[in-house]
């Protein structure tokens, strides 16, 4: 839709001329911010132009730019032992949207745009990811995206902060992965995505979706069917929204849970495929 409040587009070419004014909000793919109206918005500053690499890799870390597009992350060819990978393909596709979102929406717009279901958010939590952020003094932090997202539409992120990029280990990439989804209607928002990894480090599940903010649960190991059932039983902060009721979400989680707990259990160690 136009956004008839603004009245500049900027696209910076170097840090220096990212500072925003009273008003402005960061564009990365413009697919949230063009679907809905934005009263308060008077100025749009385009990342795109910055030439950030989409993907850099070492042997330790992934980078991945904020403005690489879902589909550019989607396309990328894995190293040969990134046994978790598949769980990419898997996370961007429970976004659900048409060619042209998928094409222009950016990994750091999903993750800005900080809704329950944000398959992004998700995906980089299972990993471990870390957000590099550009500070307006100059500076930049860096913040687990699990503590990034603080709840609906809220980020720990302060006017003029920019997300650079996402920094994923290397070791998690080696892992095993495992994804559940559900939604009340088959092209639906996801109204459970239940994420799960198992490495060297231990077992990590991750609900999203089903919660206002990506739920963690971390064992130094697979742990038995009671342990997952009672640490979802503790959640008490379950979403609610036309896509889903609460009880609905917390039963449909649980029982994802469940099921990646036995998968992982199951499978060997650190197969090709995942544990799902
Ligand atoms: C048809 C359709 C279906 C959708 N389905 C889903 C879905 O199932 N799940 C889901 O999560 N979302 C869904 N969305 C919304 C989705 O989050 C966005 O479309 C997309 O991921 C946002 O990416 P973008 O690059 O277009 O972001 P933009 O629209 O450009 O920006 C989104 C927000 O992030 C901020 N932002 C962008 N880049 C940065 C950055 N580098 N640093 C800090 N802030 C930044 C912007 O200021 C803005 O507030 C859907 C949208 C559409 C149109």
């Amino acid at each position: 839709m136009d956004l008839v409040t603004v009245r500049s587009v900027r696209t910076p070419s170097h840090r220096d001329e990212l500072a925003l004014a009273p008003g402005e909000r960061l564009l990365g793919g413009g697919t949230w911010l063009f679907s809905e109206e934005q009263p308060d918005l008077v100025g749009l500053v385009d990342l795109t132009a910055l030439g950030w690499p989409d993907l850099e890799r070492t042997d330790q870390v992934l980078t991945i730019a904020a403005t690489c597009t879902i589909a550019t992350l989607v396309r990328a060819v894995p190293e040969p032992d990134w046994t978790a990978w598949p769980l990419v393909d898997r996370c961007a596709n429970a976004l659900l949207a048409s060619f042209k979102v998928w094409n222009v929406a950016t990994v750091g717009g999903n993750v800005g745009t900080a809704l329950p279901a944000g398959a992004l958010i998700a995906l980089l939590v299972t990993f471990d990811a870390v957000a590099v952020v550009w500070t307006p003094d100059g500076g930049e932090r860096r913040v687990p995206v699990e503590r990034l997202v603080l709840g609906v539409r809220s980020l720990d992120l302060a006017h003029g902060e920019v997300i650079r990029a996402f920094e994923v280990p290397t070791a998690a990439l080696r892992g095993d992965t495992g994804y559940r989804r559900t939604a009340l209607s088959p092209h639906g928002r996801s109204g459970a995505l239940v994420t799960a990894r198992r490495d060297d480090a231990g077992f990590v599940l991750v609900v999203t979706a089903a919660t206002p903010r990506p739920l963690v649960l971390r064992w130094d190991a697979v742990p038995d069917d009671a342990a997952v059932v009672v640490a979802l039983d503790a959640h008490r902060d379950w979403y609610d929204d036309p896509h889903g009721s609460p009880a609905w979400r917390r039963a449909v989680s649980t029982r994802f849970a469940q099921q990646l707990r036995a998968e992982a259990e199951a499978a060997p160690q650190c197969q090709a495929g995942g544990a799902a």
